[in-house]
């Protein structure tokens, strides 16, 4: 018998977030969800704002939620998220009730090609979790109800433990550097004594910049427009900083890498400019990662990457168990991904959190959502 059906603890209904139309989001009531089998029920304690959560708002993908947008369903959004194990789904003997876990993402399908290499963030059968066409694929926030909420079910694959001496806000930010990490992944893994660009110092390029550290990148350059993110990602580990209104990237990074280029690049800003900058900066045969999740079609140097054998990967999400990677790393002190939290409010302020995401109010990098302990804005603050 599941254990929530006989802790107290665990109430019928809870407080959660769910999108009404575009950009509208209503504070409802829900029934606590039930774990199934292989799954956990996660008290949330945390959420951070993850850029991705403004796009599902606003324009609805890359949510998939019963074959379409996330528009007046009573989807709850929000997948960057820890909290403490509040029940167990049968057969769970992994994890414990009381127990503080962060979640990554994507639980995959478990039985397609890429679930089968590892790929669970390109599931083929991604958001097909309803009716007739369940595959049980989960991606909270996403396809199924995230952690803008008091509880939310995992899959145990999903799941995290997070040690003591590790902070709520710091373990809402291990997905993010399981996003970077998977980027490092895919360019081959590993980078000490290579050299990395970074572009674009928003919450995944500079975690991007503390894990290439930490894999012994080397030089490691970051680029970017903003002086005080800049100096962030020097604190994250960062030998060379270039902000790219006073310089011309590409000249910049070779006078520092040397002038046949760079052996990786992570592209995080996701604009044309950039991705051609960051083709014309890569060495032959060198890798470029695309992390950013851009709008519109860009025109690419073609030529110039095919002649010069320039790969190009695209990454969604944290593949691979990198998020796995990722908390070892910050367990051991490796990089203080804090350094990105600077905001932190109480869920029923939601909306000014994600103002001040938006926004960027008072130079925001990461804004977190704390179930308890955090004072609510004051109308007159709004
Ligand atoms: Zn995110
Ligand atoms: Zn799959």
């Amino acid at each position: 018998m599941p254990e929530h059906m006989d802790s107290p603890q665990v109430p019928e209904v809870m407080k959660a977030w769910v999108i009404g139309g575009p950009d509208e989001l209503i504070l409802t009531e829900k029934p606590v969800p039930k774990p199934g089998r292989a799954e956990v029920l996660v008290r949330i304690d945390a959420v951070a704002i993850c850029a991705t959560d403004l796009e599902i708002l606003h324009y609805g993908s890359p949510a998939l939620v019963q074959g379409g947008k996330p528009f007046d369903k009573n989807f709850t959004p929000g997948h960057e998220y820890m909290g403490t194990i509040a029940a167990l789904g049968d057969g769970v003997d992994e994890f414990h009730v009381g127990q503080r876990v962060t979640v990554e993402i994507h639980a995959g399908c478990g039985q397609c090609k890429r679930c089968r290499m590892g790929m669970y963030t390109s599931c083929h059968n991604y958001g097909l979790n309803y009716g007739e066409h369940n595959k049980g694929h989960r991606a909270n926030g996403f396809t199924t109800d995230g952690g803008f909420a008091e509880y939310a079910v995992n899959h145990i694959n999903t799941v995290i433990s997070v040690p003591d001496a590790m902070t709520d806000e710091e373990a809402t930010l291990v997905v993010t550097a399981g996003t970077s990490m998977y980027g490092l992944t895919e360019l081959g893994g590993l980078v000490a004594g290579e050299s990395v660009v970074v572009s674009g110092p928003g919450p995944i390029g500079l975690l991007a910049v503390a894990v290439a550290k930490a894999l012994g990148a080397s030089p490691l350059v970051l680029t970017g427009t903003r002086d005080s993110r800049l100096e962030i990602g020097r604190k994250l580990g960062a030998d060379h900083v270039i902000n790219v209104r006073n310089s011309e990237p590409v000249a910049a990074v070779k006078e520092i890498v040397g002038s046949k280029g760079a052996d990786y690049v992570v592209e995080c800003a996701g604009n044309e400019q950039s991705i051609n900058d960051a083709i014309r900066m890569t060495n032959r045969g060198g890798k470029i990662c695309l992390a950013a999740f851009p709008h519109e079609p860009a025109r690419i140097d073609l030529p110039y990457a095919v002649q010069n054998n320039i790969y190009l990967y695209g990454i969604r999400g944290e593949g691979r168990s990198a998020t796995h990677r990722a908390m070892a790393m910050m367990e051991a002190k490796r990089f203080d991904a804090s350094l990105i939290h600077t905001h932190t409010f109480a869920l029923e302020d939601l909306p000014t959190a994600i103002r001040y995401a938006r926004d960027r109010v008072e130079d925001a990098i990461k804004v977190v959502v704390k179930m308890r302990g955090v004072e609510r804005v004051s109308q007159a603050a709004e």
